[in-house]
């Protein structure tokens, strides 16, 4: 610390002891300005500003108890040291008191004066940083266009920054002291608050939530994470929750599956028409076809079949994530289980492939949508059946193992390489190979049964080697 840009000032009627400090603390750098009294002390402050003020107790016209007590009004970060000419302990602690950051008794040594001064521009120079540091965290927090607040231990608030003022439509004043309960109105935003006050370990995703401000379409949607602070000890000494405004990007979503929505189902139905009237051509309903004809109606309806797949997929895609498909009921799921295989039967048995089912009896239900779960069961056989060769083997196996359902669906076929294997949950991601290059998909498939599986809050995973097949595991927790 440069001691050369510290400025001191002296107030003290006696000019011999002004004349002293002066003389010692020049020597060791310091810019020294001096005062005889109270008053003229104060008007050396206003336009000095100095960094330290050395100040006797007992002078005429205003002494320095009276000028300690206007300065620190006026100018509250000033540093002090009283000087007392009767080493009266009581008036030094009484000035301590009044804020005063040390003392120093009449007659004093010079390497007492230097001492003390040093220490006492130590601490003024640190607590200047803290509230350098204060006042750049509340910038900080005020320009901020998330909304910020933050509550002691008791769930009291005691900051809320402008952009959630805002969002409250509330004052400061009414927010601060109050507690959270009173002053957020979203039940999510309570309960995450709550458990992060409480100190429950949770994962990131458990400390977020989204609440809604508004009901009509002009709704603003947050996401809110929260987080605790900690003390040394390491425990919970308050939270700050942060919301922040995802309504731009729900408002997009929501269009996008409006679109996708609109636009499948407006194909849906000229296409099933379209196919129909293939199919009656394919029949021969208006006269015989030549074997060229035929092959070629077969080929239109094969390619009109994929495009009523994918609308198919595109629309269970958008209802599942708009939790449109329908209302969640306590599933029995091996029935269901055994209504998907009533389908799947078929074109297992034209591949020539087995289809071996294992379901546990007695099996706990689980929380969901009926058809979403046929749509797992369909999706995840209906891959196992088109990728896997002719005669090879498949199984599916339904059991439970503590408070979680399994559901396993396992093949011998080609399986999915290594660096693909994340990828095929992915909207629209096929597996190009020589081997399935006739197979027809829209890449939608394991997309579904991954959205259902979040959705379920269960878990999905893929174990596969090339050659030597795949096994798909899903674990829901049930109901
Ligand atoms: P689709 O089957 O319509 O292409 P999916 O999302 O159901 O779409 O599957 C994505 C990709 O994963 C498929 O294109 C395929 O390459 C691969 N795949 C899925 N299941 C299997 C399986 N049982 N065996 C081999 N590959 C599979």
């Amino acid at each position: 610390m440069s001691q050369t840009a510290r400025r001191i000032l002296v107030v003290d009627d006696e000019q011999r002891v002004r004349q002293a400090i002066e003389r010692v603390l020049g020597e060791s750098g310091y810019e020294i300005i001096t005062a005889s009294d109270g008053r003229q002390g104060l008007e050396m402050v206003a336009a000095h500003a100095p960094d330290l003020v050395l100040v006797d107790l007992m002078m005429p016209v205003m002494d320095g108890m009276e000028f300690l007590d206007q300065a620190r009004r006026r100018y509250p970060g000033l540093s002090s040291v009283v000087i007392t000419g009767f080493a009266t302990l009581d008036k030094a602690v009484e000035a301590m008191k009044q804020g005063a950051d040390d003392f120093l008794a009449k007659p004093f040594k010079p390497r007492e004066l230097k001492l003390v001064v040093e220490r006492a521009l130590k601490r003024a120079a640190t607590l200047q940083d803290i509230s350098i540091e204060k006042s750049r965290t509340r910038a900080l927090i005020n320009a901020m266009s998330n909304g910020v607040l933050v509550v002691n231990p008791d769930g009291e608030a005691v900051l809320a920054n402008p952009a959630l003022l805002n969002l409250l439509e509330r004052k400061e004043e009414g927010v601060i002291g109050q507690p959270y309960q009173e002053v957020v109105p979203w039940a999510e935003v309570k309960m995450c608050l709550a458990a992060t006050l409480r100190g429950e370990e949770r994962k990131p995703e458990q400390a977020r939530c989204v609440c809604r401000q508004g009901d009509d379409e002009d709704a603003l949607h947050f996401q809110v994470s929260c987080a605790p602070f900690h003390d040394a000890r390491n425990a919970v000494v308050g939270a700050v929750a942060v919301f922040d405004d995802v309504t731009a990007w729900h408002r997009l979503d929501q269009y996008k599956s409006q679109f996708v929505t609109t636009v499948a189902h407006d194909i849906v139905s000229p296409l099933a028409a379209v196919q129909g009237q293939l199919q009656n051509l394919g029949k021969g309903l208006l006269g015989p076809l030549e074997e060229a004809q035929t092959v070629l109606v077969e080929r239109a309806r094969t390619r009109l079949q994929g495009v009523a797949d994918l609308c198919r997929d595109l629309l269970d895609l958008s209802k599942i994530e708009a939790g449109a498909m329908g209302q969640q009921s306590r599933l029995d799921l091996a029935p269901l289980v055994q209504e998907a295989l009533k389908v799947l039967g078929g074109p297992a048995e034209a591949k020539g492939q087995s289809l071996a089912v294992e379901l546990a009896s007695g099996l706990p239900p689980v929380l969901g949508v009926a058809e979403e779960f046929l749509d797992v069961v369909l999706n995840l056989v209906g891959n196992a059946i088109k990728y896997t060769q002719d005669g090879g083997e498949i199984s599916l196996r339904l059991w439970a193992e503590g408070s979680e359902l399994l559901l396993e669906v396992a093949d011998n076929g080609p399986g999915i390489p290594p660096e693909e294997q994340d990828a095929v949950f992915k909207r629209f991601h096929r597996v190009r190979t020589p081997e399935n290059r006739h197979i027809t998909g829209t890449g939608l498939g394991l997309a579904i049964v991954k959205r259902v599986v979040d959705n379920l809050h269960g878990k999905l995973s893929l174990r596969s080697q090339p050659g030597q097949g795949c096994r798909f595991l899903v674990s829901l927790p049930a109901a």
